[in-house]
């Protein structure tokens, strides 16, 4: 995004005048008509969230040159993140142009020429009204959806780079048992609640639904065979029911969640670090580079610098969000008494799709012991995932 250097850009025509002394004026430029259009339309479109796929898509469709005479591109309307060029960031088309944007240095060695961003409070930014195509709320809404969207894009596409082998596999775990979350919820199907998380305690085996309303232990010969959902939904109801306070502290008091914490601690302690030490080394180059110059190894330099300060930060805010996430919860009473409410309301029925959503997110798994050795008596033990509880918990 040069609107300082006085070339062609798309929308405007290039004036060709003269000054008083009679040398030519660079950059003067006037509204090109028709392509204007076209910019408006690609505004318009990504304001109103339309995927910049689909914008090009169309455009090529019609037999629409590009800026440069061949097809769109997504990467001609957003550029580059870490440069922040693009015809959707261009400012003139919003009638200002901006100056100062980019600070010019020679490398003291091979005299190149070498750009560096300023930061913005140094920009200069001058208004030229007759130069406007879009008007200020969508130029706005264009460049509030760019820095949200682009930041996306570069989340996903950093965050399995900084993973580790063990932060990749929670992720997937996670996300999947997010996904059988949504479909559970949204397609309110009829689920026991037990249903696919019930297991025999004596074979390890799943239990499953055989026929009419009854669950079997694939075994022949176990005592988990044939049993009448009444009789099932009674047990694990009164398992359920015994979540209480002092079970979610010993869950987060405990040696696993303890160390999880500190390396979430460790990690963003060594990652703070290594962002200052990234940023000092970035002001050491730029004290020790002279002036007007340009280099590709050197704006290659910068840009892999820049990107990995963000991913410096990006690594942080997951580890302060793990953080957090592993962190006892306050108002643990709340969430025992609301617990408990979900309890009494799958007593009095127990396919409420509802209650039965909600309490599923928290089971992991269900052993059944209808022979214990230990009792005599049939039980049913949980296994809670209680790192669900706390995040159902959260949820306005
Ligand atoms: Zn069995």
């Amino acid at each position: 995004m040069t609107t300082d250097t006085g070339g062609q850009l798309y929308g405007y025509d290039l004036v060709h005048a003269l000054d008083e002394f009679g040398e030519p004026i660079r950059g003067k430029r006037k509204i090109n008509e028709e392509q204007a259009e076209i910019v408006r339309e690609i505004f318009e479109y990504y304001a109103e969230g339309r995927k910049l796929k689909h914008i090009c898509d169309d455009l090529n469709r019609r037999g629409i040159d590009s800026p440069k005479g061949g097809k769109w591109a997504p990467s001609s309307l957003v550029g580059s993140f870490v440069r922040q060029t693009g015809m959707l960031r261009q400012t003139l088309y919003n009638g200002v142009v901006t100056f100062n944007k980019m600070q010019y240095r020679k490398h003291p060695e091979n005299g190149k020429r070498l750009s560096i961003m300023r930061p913005e409070k140094e920009w200069i930014t001058v208004p030229i009204p007759e130069l406007t195509m879009i008007d200020d709320a969508t130029f706005a809404k264009v460049q509030k959806a760019l820095d949200e969207r682009s930041s996306k894009h570069l989340q996903r596409k950093m965050m399995p780079a900084l993973m580790t082998e063990e932060e990749k596999r929670e992720t997937s775990i996670r996300r999947s048992k997010e996904w059988r979350r949504k479909q559970a919820v949204t397609k309110k199907r009829a689920n026991a609640l037990f249903g696919g998380k019930l297991y025999c305690g004596e074979h390890n085996q799943k239990i499953t639904a055989t026929y009419a309303k009854h669950y079997s232990c694939p075994v022949k010969g176990c005592a988990n065979r044939n049993l009448h959902y009444d009789e099932i939904i009674k047990l694990v109801l009164d398992a359920v029911a015994e979540l209480d306070e002092a079970k979610i502290i010993e869950h987060f008091e405990s040696e696993e969640i303890q160390q999880v914490r500190a390396h979430h601690a460790r990690e963003i302690e060594r990652l703070t670090q290594h962002l200052e030490d990234l940023r000092a080394s970035i002001n050491k180059v730029i004290d020790a580079l002279g002036s007007d110059a340009r280099s590709t190894e050197i704006r290659a330099f910068f840009d892999d610098k820049a990107e990995q300060i963000q991913r410096r930060k990006l690594d942080i805010a997951h580890h302060k969000r793990e953080l957090a996430g592993s962190t006892p919860p306050r108002k643990l009473e709340n969430i025992i008494q609301r617990h408990q409410n979900l309890v009494a309301n799958l007593r009095a029925w127990s396919r409420d799709p509802e209650a039965v959503a909600c309490m599923r997110q928290i089971i992991d798994r269900l052993t059944l012991d209808t022979a214990s050795q230990k009792t005599g008596k049939a039980m049913c033990t949980v296994d809670f995932d209680l790192q669900s509880i706390i995040s159902t918990n959260k949820r306005p």
